[in-house]
């Protein structure tokens, strides 16, 4: 059977545009190495059509009531869980991550449309009556403009998702900038989301890299930017945008740790942290990668985790028999193999070795890895691998388990295993993390909460989702007034 190979456009204006790209980039299915798409990298002239149509369709849109701006997203939810199958189907095929992942991320994204839906009783201003003799005074939120968004391939769905949807709820209009990686998804997200009606214009799709990113950072008329992406790439994200004058929010690269007492439920930690470190390939921005292990309990830890680990096998993420899919490309699997050498030669104890996996298919494969005894000096302790590689630290106590994970340059999630309700309460006022969990594999924090992290894993000062997210998209008028007749 012959795969069809999509040339994909960009959206603009309500219409599928050709892009002036003169590059193209093929889009790969993960699991098999077929080519599945072309993807356009635009030019700075296509980014100035989709701003321009975005800034003209933000004349009318500001002006919707928020009610009925919301109920585009009422119906939005509807359809995206008409296609709920079709979507994960669809991740899965250019991501590569298994069927399984791929409806949990389906219903991850669909949580941030039901936020969205929220709008109006969010984006509610305050008013305190009487703050000095007949005046009143009162805070009113309006929305921005036109907003950008930039995404990485790991979550083609949900990152999107928790962008747009309340971005043009509150009242902005929006060009998207999906992961040349992973296009199709986003594609499909914006066809989805005309189908409810809305006007168009009022959200764009730009496929491309980092010449469409500086198009959108330099443009005068994109007023803020949510980016989700790499470390450094963040750091550039958020040092021009805020250089021209824009709001940034830019979520960038993490390596989480756990921490695992000699008080937790064994079995049940150890199908946490597998979960946690080796589900959607560990490409995920809140995988665990560094686990450190009360002594006391490191060597039944460790024989249980090995067992469990070694039961995995790699393979193509359709067939559900599968725990591991592919890497997203070759070269991020040859980039994450010499760290694995690295690790090897820096003197970390190589217990399960994912090099070589026996998969039929053709493509990306690594299979579950993981490391013991390993120390902070080594590189795959300080550095985001991005794969299902595992690293075991044997530490004394809870304080040592929390100072090293304190060591790291980043600080999205962390982690405690234990029964005990002390060491809890001390790991959450001790650790240095945005999103913590206790006795739960990945503490990714549900749509209307905020989603943020610490350090190097996070520019900006509001995260994206619940009410962070709102005032990201929102700005403030502060009225104090008084009335004569
Ligand atoms: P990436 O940084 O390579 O790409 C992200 C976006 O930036 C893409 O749209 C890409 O086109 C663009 N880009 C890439 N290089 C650029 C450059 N030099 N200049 C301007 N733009 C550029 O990230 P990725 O590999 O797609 O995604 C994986 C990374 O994202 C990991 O580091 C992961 O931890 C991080 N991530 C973080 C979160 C979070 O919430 N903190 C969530 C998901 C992913």
């Amino acid at each position: 059977m012959t795969t069809t190979v999509k040339t994909v456009k960009n959206w603009i204006d309500g219409s599928w545009v050709e892009s002036r790209a003169t590059t193209q980039e093929t889009v790969p299915n993960p699991a098999t190495g077929e080519t599945i798409a072309t993807v356009p990298l635009s030019t700075v002239e296509d980014v100035h059509d989709a701003v321009v149509a975005a800034k003209r369709a933000y004349q009318e849109w500001k002006v919707v009531p928020v009610p009925e701006r919301a109920r585009y997203m009422f119906v939005y939810l509807e359809k995206l869980k008409e296609h709920r199958e079709e979507l994960a189907q669809l991740i899965t095929k250019e991501n590569g991550k298994t069927i399984k992942d791929a409806r949990g991320e389906v219903q991850r994204g669909i949580e941030c449309v039901e936020l969205a839906t929220s709008t109006p009783s969010m984006m509610m201003g305050d008013a305190l009556p009487n703050i000095a003799g007949g005046i009143d005074g009162s805070i009113w939120r309006y929305p921005l403009g036109v907003v950008a968004g930039i995404t990485p391939f790991n979550f083609p769905m949900m990152v999107p998702l928790w962008m747009f949807p309340l971005a043009i709820a509150a009242g902005n209009t929006f060009v998207l900038k999906t992961s040349e990686r992973t296009p199709l998804l986003a594609e499909r997200l914006v066809e989805i989301m005309h189908e409810t009606g809305l006007p168009n214009g009022v959200l764009n799709l730009i496929h491309g890299g980092k010449d469409v990113v500086n198009g959108l950072l330099e443009h005068p008329n994109v007023e803020a930017v949510s980016f989700v992406g790499s470390e450094p790439v963040a750091r550039h994200v958020y040092q021009t945008g805020t250089a021209n004058g824009k709001r940034v929010q830019a979520l960038a690269g993490a390596k989480n740790h756990a921490v695992v007492l000699a008080d937790c439920e064994m079995e049940k930690t150890v199908q946490g942290v597998i979960g946690a470190a080796f589900a959607s390939s560990g490409e995920r921005c809140m995988a665990c990668s560094v686990v450190a292990v009360e002594e006391s309990c490191a060597d039944q830890f460790m024989s249980v985790l090995t067992r469990e680990t070694e039961k995995l096998t790699a393979g193509n993420g359709s067939k559900d028999e599968h725990f591991v899919g592919p890497l997203i490309r070759q070269s991020h699997k040859d980039r994450v193999v010499s760290f694995i050498e690295k690790g090897v030669e820096e003197g970390a104890n190589l217990v399960v070795d994912g090099r070589d996996p026996v998969v039929e298919e053709d493509g990306y494969y690594l299979g579950a890895t993981l490391f013991d005894n390993v120390t902070p000096d080594m590189t795959i302790w300080q550095e985001e691998l991005f794969a299902p590689v595992l690293s075991v630290v044997r530490v004394k106590d809870l304080d040592e388990g929390i100072a090293l994970t304190n060591q790291s340059r980043f600080a999205n999630g962390a982690v405690l295993y234990t029964s005990s309700g002390r060491a809890a309460q001390y790991f959450r006022n001790s650790i240095d993390a945005g999103m913590i969990g206790i006795n739960v594999n990945v503490p990714a924090p549900m749509a209307f909460f905020s989603f943020a992290g610490n350090k190097a894993s996070f520019f900006g000062d509001l995260g994206t989702n619940g009410k962070d997210g709102i005032q990201f998209y929102t700005r403030k008028k502060v009225v104090t007034e008084r009335w004569f007749n």
